[in-house]
């Protein structure tokens, strides 16, 4: 157990020694202040506040906490660069140099307010209690964080740390997510409140000496890939960092966000009409309240001009901009709605959620298919389009993502956990919550959601008629004329010369028929469905993690949560539907995509 006594002098002792740096003689240090380990004039301890994925100084509620709370004591911000965090499968270079990014950012604006940034590299418990030792702090802020397994457990570990340290830990909100949750029953109240409730706000703090004497604390400085033993970010990614969060956001509602609705399920369109803030959000560069504050401001404007505007034209541009508003608004409800089936159950990250699915793909996973997908060689062109920009870029659209996820775990039948690794290091804006459990819903393992499966050909011809964006990403590609764009192999031979593209040669043959294997993915799934017990099991599924919005329609489809409401009795509907150009058969609908 550390001792209190040793750390408080400890501090007393660093600023003694800054006293005597700057009054630059030992004889004046020494009787001013004695032998260093004498008592001294007590000064209450400084506070700190621990910064995880949350890099901004605005909205920020541990940050604006320790600051209300410092009265004239010292105040500091710590970043740690873990090397269990950083081992992570899902971490990659282009992570590191964001987030570095975003620190760079930081580290000038938390200075301008009176607090320093310190970055220390190793283990979060023995840094924790080494800057403790060195400067006595007894309370530690940060916000909650819904990570992965490993950040949870490290968590865990702080705060048995900071229990038996006698270091008193104020952990915040920063999402609409709701840590120890009893009920799904009322979320929606919740993050409603979250979101309408005012911004932390943080106060410049007085410098005094105690603020001097800790801008000396010893730092590791601000650490990229190659400092943390990582190959180069070779991502052309967006770059990162608050001020950078900020002009997405301000382009977005004022320009971009015309064409959201509409524009954001083509690769084509995508890249300029979504909103582009996911990065940011994920490493918490921006808040989510702030953003959805500002979507609300934006939204009520369009309003106010509605009711005044006569012209058609401009009238049609503020009806565009509602509609794209308003599904913009739905998907940052989204975020935190799925990022809270992992803060529920983070037995998620791992396991199947709807666990009569155990055993469906676990062990029939083919390596050979996988390094295909996931280089972007199925033969299957907008599948592999995508996954190229995706390697190039660290982003794709919502319903691009889940085009790369059908096939792997439908038409490939391939297990979601590792594709999900393998995406979860190439998504720049890689969220635990959001996912794993869109991984999961995305490849059927919910039980509460509609199957969706995607048929890459009817997707590629809906979203790239053309073949634009197939050809920037498959260069190989390039000289095959548009009728064959979407099948290549259909070339026949004199094409495939003429257009300097050999199937099997420059180009893979389709590494599946997609036909079949869907049809093979869809009986296993529809006589799991029939058995009594995974019925059961969904409906517990439902109850914890299924979204209580009523949806139109939803009610009336979705039997399970029919039941649940006490409006009817489970029954199943053979209906089969067609969703937005996917291919779904109605199970338990939950909610509705892009
Ligand atoms: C298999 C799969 C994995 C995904 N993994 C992640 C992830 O790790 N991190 C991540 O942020 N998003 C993830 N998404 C959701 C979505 O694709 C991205 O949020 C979106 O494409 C990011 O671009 P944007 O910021 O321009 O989004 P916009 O469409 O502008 O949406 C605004 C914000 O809402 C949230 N959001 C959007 N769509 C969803 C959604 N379907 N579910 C939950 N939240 C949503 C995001 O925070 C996003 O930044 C995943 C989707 C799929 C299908």
């Amino acid at each position: 157990m550390p001792n209190r006594r040793t750390s408080r002098e400890n501090w007393h002792l660093i600023e003694a020694l800054v006293a005597y740096s700057t009054k630059a003689s030992s004889l004046k240090f020494v009787a001013a202040f004695g032998p260093p380990l004498a008592p001294l004039p007590m000064q209450p301890p400084p506070l700190c506040v621990w910064l995880k994925r949350d890099l901004r100084v605005t909205d920020h509620a541990a940050l604006a906490a320790a600051a209300e709370r410092s009265r004239g004591a010292g105040l500091f911000a710590v970043f740690l660069y873990e090397p269990e965090i950083v081992g992570q499968p899902e971490w990659s270079p282009a992570h590191t140099a964001f987030q570095r990014e975003c620190l760079a950012d930081l580290s000038p604006a938390l200075a301008r307010l009176g607090i320093p940034l310190v970055t220390r590299q190793g283990e979060a418990v023995a840094m924790l209690e080494q800057l403790r030792q060195e400067t006595g702090f007894a309370e530690l802020f940060a916000h909650e964080e819904t990570g992965t397994a490993v950040s949870y457990a490290r968590d865990r570990r702080v705060r048995r740390w900071a229990r038996e340290a006698g270091v008193q830990l104020v952990e915040l909100p920063q999402t609409g997510v709701v840590r120890r949750l009893a009920s799904r029953n009322g979320w929606n109240r919740h993050w409603e409140d979250r979101m309408e409730s005012a911004q932390a706000v943080l106060r410049p703090l007085a410098r005094g000496p105690a603020a001097e004497t800790l801008t000396r604390l010893p730092t590791a400085g601000l650490l990229g890939p190659a400092d943390l033993g990582q190959p180069p970010d070779t991502l052309d990614r967006q770059p990162g960092g608050e001020r950078a969060a900020a002009a997405v956001l301000d382009d977005f509602l004022s320009r971009r966000g015309r064409f959201y609705s509409g524009g954001i399920s083509s690769p084509l369109t995508a890249a300029t009409a979504c909103s582009r803030l996911s990065a940011q959000l994920a490493f918490g560069a921006v808040s989510i309240r702030r953003v959805w504050q500002a979507s609300e401001a934006r939204r009520r404007e369009v309003k106010a001009a509605l009711a005044s505007v006569t012209d058609r034209r401009d009238r049609f541009e503020l009806r565009a901009w509602q509609r794209s508003l308003k599904a913009m608004q739905s998907r940052l409800h989204w975020h935190c709605h799925f990022m809270q089936k992992l803060e529920d159950e983070p037995a998620i990250e791992q396991a199947n959620m709807w666990r009569a699915a155990d055993g469906l793909r676990e062990d029939e996973f083919s390596q050979q298919r996988f390094e295909a997908w996931a280089t972007g060689r199925t033969g299957y062109p907008l599948v592999d389009a995508c996954m190229r920009s995706l390697l190039a870029t660290g982003w794709l659209t919502f319903r691009m993502r889940a085009l790369l996820v059908s096939f792997a775990s439908y038409s490939l039948w391939l297990h979601w956990r590792p594709t999900g690794l393998h995406l979860a290091r190439l998504f720049l804006d890689f969220e635990p919550g959001i996912h794993w459990s869109q991984l999961q819903m995305q490849s059927g393992t919910t039980g509460i959601n509609t199957l969706r499966i995607y048929n890459p050909d009817k997707q590629a011809i809906e979203q790239d008629p053309q073949g634009v964006f197939i050809r920037r990403w498959l260069p190989e590609l390039a000289g095959v004329p548009t009728e064959h764009i979407h099948q290549p192999w259909t070339m026949p031979a004199a094409v495939q010369q003429a257009a300097g593209c050999l199937i099997g040669r420059d180009y893979p043959e389709p590494i599946v028929d997609h036909t079949l294997a869907l049809r093979a993915a869809k009986a296993r799934f529809t006589a799991l469905r029939h058995d009594p017990a995974a019925w059961a099991e969904a409906r517990g599924v439902a109850d914890r993690h299924g979204s209580r919005r009523d949806r139109r329609g939803a009610m009336q489809q979705d039997p399970v949560r029919r039941e649940l409401a006490g409006t009817g009795k489970p029954r199943r509907s053979r209906r089969r539907s067609v969703h937005d150009g996917q291919r779904t058969f109605p199970f338990l609908a939950e909610e509705a995509e892009d």
